[in-house]
């Protein structure tokens, strides 16, 4: 299988370098020089973004969905580059709307989709052990699925195209209101005289724990470490793309709506390049 990796970032360089490694001919490129340079010294074959070969598959791990809709509606494109039958399979956190319209254009032309985005993070990508909620046709899953078994851990097939990104808002705006309820919750227990590793340790054997409470606290939060991969840049996306959703849904979630403000005002001093888990000590 040959697979052509866009993007190739703090997730889409890893994902291609897993792939490579577990034997897939694997071809990467990006907007960027030097990040096609960086990945080129670790054993990567790149190419220029305008000199895109014939593949079976185009991997795309890209910011948003507008960089998603250039490289597949630009001249030339992956609708005028891709070779009949190859699947573009999108890693990136997309907005669902833009991924069903872009979706129904690459299967008239001729071609098949995926939504396949990921958790995990910029380690999981390393190690092949990616969550992964896939939108799309079951016999394209089938298709493809060496190369998913490959990147993912654990992977689930959730609905027709766009699916998988709806679900991964969904996650993406549990996972931020869980690590505003999180910081609260440690902070009552400081205030009460009780550290945080050991409100944390309570948390985790109780009811209240979470991938948060479990990894981000000990991890990234009170290691001082702040180096998940994962930027508020990009959790700024995603809680507009979950409030977006729910707005194309005919919804109005009022718990959605007040963790995006909330979210919104306590990043309001981060650059977009801070990593996400400062939202905590905002
Ligand atoms: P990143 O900014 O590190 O990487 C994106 C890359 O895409 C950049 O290197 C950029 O130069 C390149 N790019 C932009 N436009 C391009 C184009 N037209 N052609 C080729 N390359 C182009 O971002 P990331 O952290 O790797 O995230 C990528 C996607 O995965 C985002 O949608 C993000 O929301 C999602 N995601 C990230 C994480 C994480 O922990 N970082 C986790 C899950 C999902």
């Amino acid at each position: 299988m040959k697979i052509v990796v866009i993007g190739l970032g703090h997730m889409g360089g890893n994902m291609a370098l897993t792939l490579h490694a577990a034997g897939f001919t694997v071809l990467g490129t990006d907007v960027a020089e030097s990040t096609r340079n960086k990945i080129a010294e670790r054993g990567l074959r790149v190419v220029a973004p305008k000199a895109l070969p014939a593949a079976d598959v185009y991997l795309l791990s890209l910011p948003t969905s507008a960089h998603v809709r250039e490289v597949i509606e630009s001249s030339p494109g992956l609708l005028q580059l891709a070779p009949k039958g190859s699947v573009i399979v999108d890693t990136s956190t997309s907005d669902p709307v833009v991924t069903r319209e872009l979706a129904g254009k690459v299967i008239d032309a001729g071609l098949e989709w995926l939504d396949a985005p990921v958790s995990g993070g910029p380690a999981g990508a390393a190690s092949g052990t990616l969550g992964m909620l896939l939108g799309g046709e079951a016999t394209t899953i089938e298709r493809v699925e060496p190369m998913l078994k490959a990147m993912s851990a654990r992977y689930t097939h959730v609905g027709a195209a766009g699916s998988g990104h709806v679900v991964k808002l969904a996650n993406n705006y549990l996972c931020a209101a869980h690590l505003l309820t999180t910081a609260e919750a440690v902070a009552l227990a400081q205030r009460a005289g009780v550290s945080p590793e050991a409100c944390l340790a309570g948390l985790n054997s109780g009811s209240g724990r979470s991938a948060v409470s479990e990894v981000n606290f000990p991890r990234w939060i009170l290691s001082d470490a702040f180096d998940s991969g994962f930027t508020t840049g990009l959790m700024r996306k995603d809680l507009r793309l979950a409030r977006d959703a729910a707005i194309d849904q005919g919804l109005s979630l009022d718990l959605l709506n007040k963790v995006v403000e909330q979210w919104h005002a306590d990043a309001d001093g981060l650059s977009d390049s801070a990593d996400f888990n400062h939202i905590t000590d905002a």
